[in-house]
């Protein structure tokens, strides 16, 4: 665990920090020995002085100020090894970001003067993150901000760094959860209304934005499920339905109490290309039956994704519409559920007793 660096304040700390030579307070502050004219790091391994021959200084500079010479052992007047590993990742990650176009492992190595091998794996140690990885979390990032500025679709593209626009098109989805013309077009600040009522599973908010049916949540109460939803929709304007909706929503509630009927409404599915395709599989599940998150995720073509399936469930905003509900676990487990596990068994019930009707 990372100490506080303001944890080596008082001289009581300090001294505590050298007794125990800790390594977390190098660069905090450094001590100087009256008796050798020495100044150390914490962490020095040098013979310990005794504490009243002993004197702190908050930088290397005011201990030469005051007329101690740096310890040729620890070197306290240069950066620690460690932090001088973590200030070379640190350039890596500016000489992303200043990039106009993506960098190999190797180019971004050679930058910071280390192997390949060594400075992939700092990195990821440093960030969490593999060099790669990190590079592409930036452009969406940039990507983000530049559409959002109102930059043309394809300038925003190129300033991003995606090398062509077909390439960019293939991680869009991944990046934004929409295409990058949609976002343009104001999914930031879509406008959604909604509605708020009461049916046999308990509470529900069902609402809608231009393109369609966004979001169908279910729970207890109103206020959380309005709280959702802001969630969900954190820069879009989000409005009380009017009449012309409230009788749409009345289709939406017919189908979530009887999901055997036909939902004609058009839905806006928004998510990465991997939920999309998870919920696109669950759309096929027909009411009555089952399935399993590993059978799912086989079904995808990636039977290795099951916790990433199992997440994607869980992202499910449309309630019944993409019915999460009825993947269980391989054991018949009703496992966990959105919107509560005795809602999903609630459901499934129903769906039961209609298939034998
Ligand atoms: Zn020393």
């Amino acid at each position: 665990m990372m100490k506080q660096t303001n944890g080596y304040i008082t001289e009581q700390q300090r001294w505590q920090a050298v007794e125990q030579r800790d390594t977390q307070a190098d660069g905090q502050f450094v001590f100087a020995v009256k008796t050798t004219g020495i100044f150390c790091r914490p962490s020095c391994s040098a013979r310990r002085p005794l504490r009243e021959n002993t004197a702190f200084y908050a930088t290397p500079e005011a201990a030469l100020e005051a007329g101690f010479r740096a310890c040729k052992r620890c070197q306290p007047d240069k950066l620690a090894p460690e932090r001088q590993r973590v200030a070379r990742i640190a350039e890596a990650c500016r000489i992303i970001e200043s990039s106009e176009v993506p960098l190999t492992l190797d180019e971004l190595a050679g930058r910071v003067a280390m192997s390949s091998f060594h400075f992939h794996r700092l990195f990821k140690s440093v960030t969490g993150l593999t060099p790669n990885a990190w590079q592409k979390a930036h452009r969406a990032r940039r990507l983000r901000a530049g559409l959002a500025q109102g930059k043309g679709v394809t300038n925003a593209i190129f300033d991003a760094g995606f090398q062509s626009e077909s390439a960019y098109y293939h991680q869009a989805d991944a990046a934004l959860g929409m295409t990058a013309s949609q976002y343009r077009k104001g999914g930031a600040r879509a406008h959604v209304q909604f509605v708020v009522g009461t049916c046999q599973l308990g509470e529900f908010l069902v609402a809608e934005s231009e393109r369609g049916i966004c979001a169908i949540l279910l729970g207890e109460n109103a206020e959380t499920l309005i709280g959702e939803l802001e969630t969900e929709f954190p820069s879009s304007q989000l409005t009380p339905g009017d009449e012309a909706f409230a009788s749409r929503v009345a289709q939406v509630i017919g189908f979530i109490e009887s999901p055997t009927a036909e939902f004609s409404l058009p839905l806006d599915i928004r998510g990465t290309s991997f939920q999309q395709q998870v919920w696109q599989a669950l759309r096929s599940v027909p009411p009555g039956s089952t399935v399993s998150y590993s059978e799912l995720a086989e079904r995808i073509g990636k039977p290795a994704a099951v916790r990433a399936v199992a997440g994607a469930c869980a992202a499910n905003t449309l309630a019944v519409a993409i019915p999460c509900h009825r993947v269980i676990r391989s054991d018949g487990g009703l496992s966990g559920y959105r919107w509560g596990v005795e809602r999903k068994r609630q459901l499934l019930e129903n769906e039961t007793r209609r298939q034998k009707e």
